[in-house]
């Protein structure tokens, strides 16, 4: 079996990083970061967005595993302290996976290039740098709102617990193939109208944003990447067919992690 590790890069990341290659080497596993079968990340959930946008080209033949060396890990939901005992759990392979859904967004350019294709772990946020957003809201080709406002957010279900949280969205389970779509401050009033609420929707129901002044450029961040977008005719987001496959040595439930994120952490 090959294994590759990503580290934050602080001190105590590549001491572990160091120290788990040794170990998966003297259990005759090999380290190979071009064609791993296992990722494991060091750091925290932005460490481990990291190594999924490094190796998302190749997520039917990698499994991820996280090992966090912060405070909150819901990516990362392995403790230093447990460093052997992870160790010997993927030595032992063959190992379980669990599956969780990713977005797929496509940002359409004016005119007839190309559109560019992402993928993302957490969510897909469109804002502006000239001043408010402006777009018209679609869902499975329908209108269905004009957005005025700070910006939206399309988020994972694994991603409700990041930015979508903070915007008031709701926690999804993972084992629904879904994704949620959040407002950042809509201006409401008697001329402009919104839903106010988060959407979620199902599988094969997209939804498309179409800027109503081409001239204006878009911020659009893809999971921990900002990129800066102009001449934008629609970005289109739905679930992707593609999913992220976590290698999974115990039970560790999803309301779990968010027990310990979000409420108390025992075990600490
Ligand atoms: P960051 O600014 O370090 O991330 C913000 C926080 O979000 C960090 O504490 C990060 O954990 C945590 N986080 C990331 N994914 C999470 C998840 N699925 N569930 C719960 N918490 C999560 O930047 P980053 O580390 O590169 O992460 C990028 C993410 O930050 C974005 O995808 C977005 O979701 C989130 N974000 C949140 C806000 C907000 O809450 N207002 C604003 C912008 C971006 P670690 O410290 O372990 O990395
Ligand atoms: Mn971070």
């Amino acid at each position: 079996m090959r294994f590759a590790i990503t580290s934050k890069g602080d001190h105590k990341s590549d001491v572990l990083k160091s120290r788990m290659k040794q170990y998966l080497k003297d259990f005759s596993l090999e380290y190979d970061e071009e064609t791993p079968d296992i990722v494991i990340s060091i750091g925290g959930d932005g460490t481990f967005l990291e190594a999924f946008h490094n190796y998302q080209h190749r997520l039917n033949e990698t499994a991820f595993v996280g090992m966090h060396t912060g405070h909150l890990g819901f990516y990362a939901d392995w403790l230093p302290h447990e460093v052997e005992k992870l160790i010997i759990e993927i030595a032992k392979k063959p190992f379980e996976t669990v599956e969780y859904p990713l977005l797929d967004i496509k940002i359409h350019p004016n005119g007839n290039a190309q559109p560019q294709q992402f993928l993302a772990l957490n969510e897909a946020s469109v804002k502006s740098a000239d001043g408010t957003v402006v777009v018209d809201v679609l869902i499975k080709g329908e209108h269905f709102e004009r957005f005025r406002g700070d910006g939206l957010c399309m988020s994972t279900p694994s991603g409700s617990t990041a930015y979508n949280k903070a915007l008031g969205g709701a926690i999804i389970h993972p084992s629904l193939d879904a994704f949620q779509l959040t407002e950042m401050a809509s201006i409401n009033n008697r001329v402009f109208r919104t839903v106010g609420s988060p959407l979620i929707l199902p599988k094969h129901h997209d939804c498309e944003l179409k800027p109503l002044h081409r001239d204006r450029s878009f911020l659009i961040t893809i999971d921990h990447h900002t990129g800066e977008y102009e001449e934008v005719e629609s970005i289109e987001c739905k679930v992707s067919d593609k999913k992220i496959r976590f290698a999974r040595f115990r039970a560790f439930p999803f309301w779990k992690r968010v027990h310990d994120s979000f409420i108390s952490d025992e075990r600490e």
